[in-house]
């Protein structure tokens, strides 16, 4: 063979060897699965903005609140060991909330990822979390935390009516939210993808353009 043939052979053979690269590459990122992590205290519009960007991104949102309410209308057994905590504002024990988040996040309908609305709510399950998505070799896409005054939560909170959302309840709920899960904040500020949204007076709409700029 010719040194021009060999040449030309071997150029091909890269040539081939890029554009296998470049589409594998494709459709390695189009298949790795996104998970966002919502934070904010309650009524800070954690749900509106999930269900929001779960259209965007096309990947359903999981809401751990809203899977215990539905384990306590259906008197699971997982039902029984959270409500009293539910009634009074404050955390599911971890173990039964690693166990619920494990079994949903196993459902087909997460194989793209999820949109974690109200999970993790302390540092011992942000830990789980990383440990589980690490262990599928993936990481958190953006972590979004919502920071909204105390009065403009108060007063969203008792408008919305929710069975938990009586005075005494929530207050509970927020000193919870600042207790357990205010250490996210820096835990997640470490891993340099924490997105901090403090827009005061914004609407929802607001809030969604802001964060879809920084997506
Ligand atoms: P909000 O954010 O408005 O307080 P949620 O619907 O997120 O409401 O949660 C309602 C309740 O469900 C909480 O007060 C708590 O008892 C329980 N809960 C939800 N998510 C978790 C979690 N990740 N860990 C422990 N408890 C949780």
């Amino acid at each position: 063979m010719s040194q021009f043939s060999q040449l030309r052979n071997f150029a091909s053979r890269a040539k081939d060897l890029l554009i296998f690269n470049f589409w594998s590459h494709v459709v390695w990122r189009s298949r790795q699965p996104v998970f966002v992590v919502l934070l904010g205290a309650p009524g800070s519009g954690k749900g509106t903005l999930a269900v929001e960007l779960a259209k965007y991104l096309g990947v359903p949102q999981l809401s751990t609140g809203d899977v215990f309410r539905r384990e306590v209308k259906n008197q699971t057994a997982v039902g029984r060991l959270v409500i009293q905590c539910m009634k009074e504002g404050s955390l599911a024990p971890d173990h039964v909330t690693f166990q619920v988040v494990r079994d949903e996040l196993r459902a087909w309908q997460y194989r793209n990822g999820a949109i974690l609305d109200g999970f993790p709510r302390n540092v011992p399950q942000a830990e789980m979390l990383t440990r589980f998505l690490r262990s599928r070799g993936i990481g958190l896409k953006i972590i979004i935390a919502l920071d909204v005054s105390e009065e403009e939560l108060l007063k969203r909170l008792l408008l919305r009516g929710r069975a938990d959302d009586v005075p005494d309840v929530i207050k509970n709920r927020m000193r919870v939210y600042q207790n357990e899960s205010g250490p996210l904040v820096p835990y997640y500020e470490r891993s340099g993808r924490l997105l901090l949204v403090s827009l005061p007076g914004a609407n929802k709409e607001d809030v969604l353009d802001y964060v879809l700029r920084r997506l």
